[in-house]
């Protein structure tokens, strides 16, 4: 999406440690009208998929699985917690997630009651990198018997393994846009030209 690449130019931060800032649009301040583009967009790729609920994991999700939405005819949006404990219930659908942004390793959980085997899910997140949150966003579904539409990202780093391992494994996955190098000393981003 030619728009949001010109949007991380202006407005992106190259931090150490491999991670880009866009606190200004989608991370810390929302940029209402351009997240319900980006929903739009999400609808024209997917519109083949019959999608009755969206997925996403707290926090930075949230906004933009709640304005996807609104394209699929406001379906509801579900969001998996990261817990604060590890107690086993029998209420949860639990799985462990490492954290790409700070280095922990979170237990994350849906509740049962919301996640079915009647789902037709369309996983949605802020970026991919290594692929762990989206692995245990998809492992939820899995154990709850629905099915994965469809994984939409923001910003997926091209050069981290996670898009590779989701493509590999035969899901529909589609990124808004994909960075394929970033320097942190310059600050410069090279989009993959799709
Ligand atoms: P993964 O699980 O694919 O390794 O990392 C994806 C998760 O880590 C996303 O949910 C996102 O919150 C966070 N993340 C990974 N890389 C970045 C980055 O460069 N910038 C920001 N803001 N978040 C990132």
């Amino acid at each position: 999406m030619k728009a949001l690449e010109e949007k991380i130019k202006k407005e992106g931060i190259v931090k150490k440690g491999n991670v880009l800032k866009v606190d200004s649009f989608l991370n810390h301040q929302i940029d209402v009208s351009f997240l319900d583009k980006m929903g739009d967009e999400f609808q024209r790729l997917f519109q083949e998929h019959k999608i009755n609920k969206i997925l996403t994991i707290e926090a930075s999700g949230i906004g933009i699985a709640v304005m996807t939405a609104r394209h699929f005819g406001d379906v509801p949006v579900v969001f998996a917690k990261k817990s604060k404990t590890s107690n086993i219930s029998d209420d949860l659908y639990h799985t462990r997630v490492d954290s790409y942004t700070h280095q922990k390793t979170n237990d994350v959980v849906v509740s049962k009651q919301y996640l079915n085997k009647n789902d037709h899910i369309l996983i949605i997140d802020d970026f991919l990198a290594n692929g762990c949150a989206i692995l245990g966003l998809i492992d939820l579904v899995k154990q709850a018997g629905g099915t994965v539409e469809g994984i939409g990202i923001v910003i997926e780093k091209g050069y981290q393994a996670g898009g590779r391992k989701i493509r590999e494994a035969g899901y529909h996955l589609e990124s808004l846009a994909i960075i394929d190098s970033m320097d942190d000393e310059c600050g410069q981003i090279t989009f993959r030209q799709v």
